[in-house]
């Protein structure tokens, strides 16, 4: 193959996040040849090297555990999935992390260090001062590249499923211009989250929504899409970073430009309430008095996060005097609907990870807890997805596609997908605004199909990939009447009478 890629294999996984890593290492402890692939080309574009403040395990009180995944979910997470995430995290953790991975967290002469962010009513957080992303994902790559039975492939998009009577058999691959079909037994997608719909995001450039707009569009049932949570703290002094939440667990404030602390008027629990709480007071505290301020003083900042201190002097921010900040689109709450071993609504395909919704964040996800359900659902999912034979299907021959697009075409298309996002579909939301958004992002999915019609190339199918999940974002948004966790409806704007 002009890809040089097996044609056949028995677990495909597309994407090298944490959830994806877990899934093959799960899949090929279970015997299966499994090939990983990865648009990255480097770790450092998963979204998961990025995970800042840890992962959250079960201590000694899952009860407390389950309570605050609920309370912060607007008491919508579902009981079974939080019951699935819970009672696994603790085997999954010391499993992966502690006896394979051997990952380093951070620890005191009486074990480890665990932090505390905001919502979690106990400390329960293992981190690697605030960058416990790279310290998981980077060994995880090394362990799986050294597995026989694994072949990751990187710089190599998947980007359409291959169906058959309802049956998912593998999907198309492209790499440096090529593109291939690779059958397999079973597809496991791994794609992460959806922040380059917005023009502000604490994302990766990569995460387009591909995978949810694959299985959207091969038939697969999509749930809760209207919940995109925004991180309450982004700094937006140069080129904008995100400051953890762990930051506030730790004591820090947020006061206003005229120097007032404000969280208290808005929530019981301060700066440490729910993250949509938190954000929508941050976005009106802005508008009303023109900036907010992370205030670290209450803390030892230099020695509870070096790394956040290093990121600040890098960007020039003077932490000292407060950290400036905004929100920012940062996760996505639903997404592909899966069971309690990530398998979809078709046959033979799973989802794990951010692209998946399991259930667990219901409106809004708890800090610290998108690392622990990529990897607890993608040890269950690479269990359950083993044992089916690969098919060789007819499918039709992409390469003689044009993959050439008329200029300006993507930058276009993606600078009015951001103002419809940032103006309609953000923090807050109205009934008109959603409608608009709707009307033109319908508009925008027919003018982008009309090229996938007959042509094929990545920054095509990555436009495709945006362009729909955007619509499923809306529509869901347009269809949910009730404000509930992230999906907050504003007062319509009455008109200018004077
Ligand atoms: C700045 C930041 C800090 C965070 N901090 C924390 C934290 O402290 N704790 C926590 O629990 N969560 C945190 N999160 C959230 C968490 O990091 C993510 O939700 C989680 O890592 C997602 O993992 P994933 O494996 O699903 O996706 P990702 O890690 O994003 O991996 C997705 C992979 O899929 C690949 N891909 C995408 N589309 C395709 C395609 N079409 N073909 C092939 N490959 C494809 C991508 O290149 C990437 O390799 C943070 C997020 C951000 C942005």
């Amino acid at each position: 193959m002009s890809l040089s890629i097996e044609s056949m294999t028995d677990v495909l996984v597309v994407g090298s996040g944490i959830a994806g890593c877990a899934t093959a290492l799960a899949a090929a402890r279970n015997g299966a040849q499994v090939t990983l692939v990865t648009k990255a080309s480097e770790p450092e574009e998963a979204t998961s090297w990025w995970a800042q403040g840890g992962i959250a395990v079960t201590r000694t009180d899952p009860a407390a555990f389950k309570r605050d995944i609920r309370t912060a979910s607007d008491d919508t997470a579902e009981p079974e999935a939080v019951d699935v995430l819970v009672e696994n995290a603790r085997s999954a953790i010391e499993d992966v992390l502690f006896e394979t991975l051997d990952v380093p967290f951070d620890a005191n002469g009486s074990g480890y260090e665990y932090g505390r962010e905001a919502a979690h009513s106990k400390r329960r957080i293992l981190h690697v001062d605030a960058s416990t992303g790279r310290h998981i994902l980077g060994p995880f790559l090394s362990h799986l590249a050294g597995l026989d039975s694994v072949t990751i492939h990187q710089d190599t998009a998947a980007l359409d499923l291959l169906t058959h009577e309802g049956r998912v058999h593998g999907a198309y691959l492209e790499s440096d211009g090529d593109v291939e079909p690779i059958f397999a037994g079973t597809t496991v997608l791994a794609t992460g989250g959806i922040g380059a719909l917005y023009p502000e995001s604490t994302n990766p450039d990569g995460a387009t929504g591909d995978g949810i707009a694959m299985a959207a569009l091969a038939g697969a049932d999509v749930r809760d899409m209207e919940y995109v949570q925004f991180h309450p703290t982004v700094c937006t002094e140069g080129e904008p970073f995100l400051v953890s939440e762990a930051v506030r667990g730790e004591g820090a404030l947020l006061c206003n430009a005229d120097g007032e602390r404000f969280m208290p008027d808005y929530h019981a629990d301060a700066e440490l309430a729910p993250r949509d709480v938190v954000a929508r007071a941050v976005a009106r505290e802005r508008e009303q008095t023109g900036g907010v301020r992370l205030d670290v003083s209450p803390l030892a900042f230099s020695e509870a996060f070096p790394d956040l201190v290093a990121l600040c002097d890098s960007h020039g921010v003077d932490w000292q005097a407060g950290i400036p900040v905004a929100p920012a689109e940062h996760f996505l709450c639903g997404g592909i609907a899966v069971d309690s071993d990530g398998r979809t609504s078709l046959d033979r395909l799973f989802a794990v990870g951010e692209c998946s919704r399991t259930g667990v964040h219901g409106a809004n996800r708890l800090a610290s807890t998108s690392l622990l359900e990529g990897l607890v659902w993608g040890l269950r999912a690479g269990r359950a997805a083993t044992g089916f034979d690969p098919q060789r299907i007819e499918v039709p021959d992409l390469l003689d596609r044009d993959p050439a697009l008329p200029e300006r075409f993507g930058a276009e298309k993606s600078v009015r997908l951001h103002r419809v996002m940032s103006e309609h579909v953000g923090l807050e939301r109205t009934h008109a605004g959603l409608k608009r958004a709707t009307a033109a992002l319908r508009r925008l999915k027919g003018e982008v199909d009309a090229y996938t019609r007959t042509r094929t190339s990545r920054d095509l199918y990555e436009l495709r990939g945006k362009s729909v999940t955007a619509l499923l974002i809306a529509r869901a948004a347009a269809d949910n009447p009730t404000s509930t966790g992230c999906h907050y409806l504003a007062e319509e704007p009455t008109a200018n009478v004077d």
